[in-house]
């Protein structure tokens, strides 16, 4: 788990007392912060880092979610630069804090990120790291992962060393996030809890962290008559207790499915969980249902027709990726999840695409 948590409007203010007693002599902070960042409509907030002696502002690229190359590559350049390192702070949506999670991990493990895709693989703790999101859904803020794209597949790097040591959740830098993005990410969020909440590894802690997200989730989508202010704050700590809730419990069924289409298609995760998430009535019926409302209400475009050109052996490529994905089918589905899900289901699913 995140070891502190600081929640409230303006806390980046408090960034500098909050990593002065974690800075060590002569050592830089790192600070990865999202490329949106970096141009005149976001850069109001690189003023307000509290930059100190050698420290560092690295602009993450996040055209692309992250590769296990980026990661290896951004932890090798400062192995080179700096001789130690005070800790990497990440700023920005979850590609950001999922990269500024892995490359902490691997400035003090060896070899490639790509050799920790899996389970409980990563050894050491990594430098001391705090996440800072600027958009509000995916839970990478609380969660014992960090999603990478490698050379053979696309999984994270589950471990107890892989949450933050410290969170601050202040929801007015996600403000100004443009509509789609916000939705698709908010979804994210909404996906988690009923995959959490009607899956077969479901506990009370998962529950309720799971109920309490999910609630905020339908009054910032379904009840609400426009975005406010009230709304950010509410997505925010969503996203923080659907992230809690599948840290004790698993996602389903959309996000196999979508994890194969992002390994194939490069889709970014927020959006494919919507795509495929808009046909999984056989699965989530009511859920699906509700989706399609807040959809419309909130004047979102799914777009469809993804799979249409594909090959037989691209279909291939998407089937073996969400194939893999056991503890996600045995969540959604049962310990004979074998017996539901097979190949031939899984291609139709995502011609349906
Ligand atoms: P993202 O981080 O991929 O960012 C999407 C876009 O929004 C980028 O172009 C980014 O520059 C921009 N952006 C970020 N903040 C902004 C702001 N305040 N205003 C305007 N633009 C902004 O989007 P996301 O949906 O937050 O994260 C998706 C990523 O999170 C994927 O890589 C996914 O694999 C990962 N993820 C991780 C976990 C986990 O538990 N670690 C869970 C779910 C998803
Ligand atoms: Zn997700």
């Amino acid at each position: 788990m995140v070891g502190y948590v600081v929640y409230g409007r303006g806390s980046f203010n408090q960034l500098d007392e909050i990593l002065s007693p974690v800075r060590k002599p002569d050592a830089p902070m790192i600070f990865l912060v999202d490329h949106f960042f970096s141009s005149t409509s976001g850069n109001k907030l690189l003023s307000r880092i509290p930059l100190k002696g050698k420290d560092k502002v690295i602009f993450a690229d996040v055209s692309h979610e992250p590769k296990t190359a980026y990661v290896d590559e951004l932890a090798r350049q400062l192995r080179a630069e700096f001789d130690t390192v005070s800790g990497i702070i990440g700023i920005g949506g979850g590609s950001t804090m999922d990269l500024a999670k892995a490359v902490s991990l691997m400035m003090t493990n060896p070899g490639s990120s790509a050799d920790y895709q899996g389970w409980d693989l990563v050894k050491k703790p990594g430098l001391y790291k705090a996440g800072i999101p600027t958009l509000s859904g995916t839970g990478a803020e609380v969660s014992r992962t960090t999603v990478l794209t490698g050379p053979t597949k696309k999984l994270g790097m589950n471990s107890d060393h892989t949450p933050f040591d410290q969170i601050v959740l202040d929801p007015e830098l996600t403000a100004n996030a443009p509509v789609n993005q916000r939705f698709y990410t908010g979804m994210d969020c909404y996906i988690h809890c009923i995959e959490s909440l009607q899956g077969t590894y479901l506990n009370e802690f998962s529950k309720s962290y799971g109920e309490k997200a999910l609630q905020l989730c339908r009054k910032v989508f379904v009840e609400k008559k426009s975005w406010d202010e009230q709304s950010d704050d509410q997505l925010m700590m969503a996203s923080y207790a659907g992230g809690m809730s599948i840290a004790y419990s698993q996602v389903g069924v959309a996000h196999a499915v979508s994890y194969g289409l992002s390994y194939l298609l490069g889709t970014r995760h927020g959006i494919g969980n919507c795509i495929v998430f808009d046909k999984l009535e056989e699965y989530y019926p009511e859920a699906v249902y509700e989706f399609r409302k807040m959809v419309e209400k909130n004047k979102i475009e799914i777009p469809q027709h993804l799979t249409g050109g594909l090959t037989d052996r691209q279909f291939d490529t998407m089937i073996n990726v969400a194939m893999g994905m056991k503890p996600l089918w045995e969540n959604a589905l049962g310990k004979n999840w074998e017996k539901t899900i097979t190949r031939e289901k899984l291609r139709a699913l995502y011609e349906k695409l």
